[in-house]
């Protein structure tokens, strides 16, 4: 049996989370490490008779520290990885600390209440459908997740089948309508959904990876029956948008030739812009559409893990992700069980740190931050454009910029993948790459509130050290 001494344990996570914080502007951002490297710093024998708590926790982060990525250092621009905001950090420092089981307001009804409020700022801030339901996940992927399954219900539902009830088999055809270049979340959710990940039918994109309303259109016409499309805001290699007023055109003349329909947008990256006045054009139109994906823990920069699911149609997301037990107590009047929007049963309070996200930063800090991390992407493509050595192969809308790297000998791609490696390697800032459209690449996306001038400059200048050295 151990001990309980909370006070060890909390001035040890007190100094390394400290340590950790104050060195996110000297360390190295990453360091490339094979598994082996770090196992040899951990304990990796289990012992009978177990390990005092306040050790344990000293010689997890010790082993660690040196393999641990700076994610939210102001210059980790690679994927699409978010900074850490401190009122989110510390809102779920909390929520582990009061270790609630959030699925049911009975069982924890703060928490319930707090991502109820969360939920209602969301679709006030991104300006959706006042009656849009709210589930919040893990991510991007579990976000699509849910609505794609909120989509499968309402479009069997309107075809007369309850899949819910009846799955698939047997089931009228759901024809599914991805864009050529989705992001690999799409098929995949259509995958745990029965669906299969190959079964859409890819649309035509044009030079930025935006879809083409004029084939969206073609590929509609060929379709009778339930219908599922997704597009996107913020494609993850050029962090270009659909035309949304187009595609709800299109959807709206297939549902009058009788054909049940249901369009999601992948948010992930680009949702937030409808926060944020100079960037909200790019996403306008979306809101006549039926749900909507995005991530908390990219933009926002709240904690891993945290990703939302919006929905225009409540009682088809509560349809799809329901469930009831005799056991339990489930919610009444205005009361929001957390487990009729996600797809998890037992579940942390995963809102609090987003309700604390939204509510330190205001209306005007989500605006500041899409501004921001969109002007230091410009930075960006002006800055390694003028050096001469690349060239910037996307619009640089919001937060995404494409580089290609020039080689002497012609070799591009090979080139690409050496000063990806080098600037890794080097440590001052981390990039990653891309094959797109036929081309390697290397990615930048600039996600941290924290990156400002010289974080771009550093990491430019060090940048162009890896090229020459490549
Ligand atoms: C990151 C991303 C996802 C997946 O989100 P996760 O939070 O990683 O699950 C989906 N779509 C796009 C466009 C993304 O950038």
């Amino acid at each position: 049996m151990q001990e309980t001494d909370w006070d060890a344990v909390l001035e040890v996570v007190e100094d390394r989370a400290r340590r950790w914080l104050e060195s996110l502007p000297d360390r190295p951002v990453y360091r490339p490490a094979d598994a082996a490297a770090v196992r040899e710093r951990l304990a990796d024998t289990l012992t009978d008779e177990g390990v005092a708590a306040e050790r344990v926790v000293a010689e997890l982060a010790d082993g660690v520290d040196d393999f641990l990525a700076a994610h939210a250092s102001g210059r980790y621009f690679g994927f699409v990885i978010g900074g850490l905001l401190p009122a989110a950090w510390g809102a779920d420092l909390l929520a582990t600390t009061w270790d609630q089981n959030a699925g049911l307001h009975h069982v924890a009804p703060g928490a319930a209440v707090v991502e109820q409020i969360a939920g209602e700022w969301l679709v006030d801030l991104l300006d959706l459908p006042a009656e849009s339901s709210v589930g919040f996940v893990t991510g991007g992927q579990m976000a699509t997740f849910t609505c794609l399954a909120a989509a499968r219900h309402e479009v069997l539902r309107r075809a007369g089948w309850d899949v819910e009830a009846d799955g698939l088999q047997g089931a009228p055809t759901v024809a599914v309508v991805v864009k050529a270049d989705t992001h690999s979340t799409v098929p995949r959710a259509l995958r745990f959904l029965g669906l299969g990940a190959d079964s859409g039918m890819p649309v035509a994109c044009d030079d930025q990876s935006r879809i083409d309303p004029a084939d969206l259109r073609r590929v509609l016409e060929e379709i009778t029956g339930p219908t599922v499309v997704a597009v996107e805001a913020g494609n993850v290699n050029t962090g270009a948008f659909d035309d949304f007023a187009a595609v709800a055109a299109a959807a709206a003349a297939h549902r009058e030739r009788g054909n049940p329909t249901w369009v999601h947008v992948d948010g992930a990256i680009g949702l937030w812009s409808r926060a944020c006045p100079s960037h909200r054009h790019l996403a306008d139109g979306l809101e006549a559409l039926d749900s909507w994906s995005t991530d908390a823990h990219k933009l926002l920069n709240v904690p891993y893990d945290s990703g939302l699911a919006v929905c225009r149609h409540r009682a088809a997301h509560r349809a799809a992700m329901s469930t009831h037990a005799s056991y339990l107590m489930h919610a009444e009047g205005d009361e929001r069980d957390q487990m009729d929007f996600n797809p998890e049963f037992s579940r942390r309070a995963r809102g609090t740190a987003v309700y604390a996200a939204l509510r330190s930063l205001g209306r005007d800090g989500v605006a500041r931050i899409v501004a921001r991390t969109s002007r230091m992407a410009e930075r960006f493509a002006e800055r390694l454009a003028a050096s001469g050595r690349a060239e910037i192969r996307n619009e640089v809308v919001l937060n995404q910029v494409l580089v290609r790297w020039l080689a002497d000998d012609g070799d591009h791609d090979g080139l690409a993948d050496r000063v990806i490696n080098r600037i890794q390697a080097d440590g001052t800032a981390f990039f990653s790459g891309t094959t797109w459209h036929d081309e390697r690449l290397m990615r930048i996306s600039v996600s941290d509130r924290a990156t400002d001038t010289s974080d771009v400059d550093r990491a430019v200048e060090a940048l162009l050290r890896c090229a020459e050295q490549a």
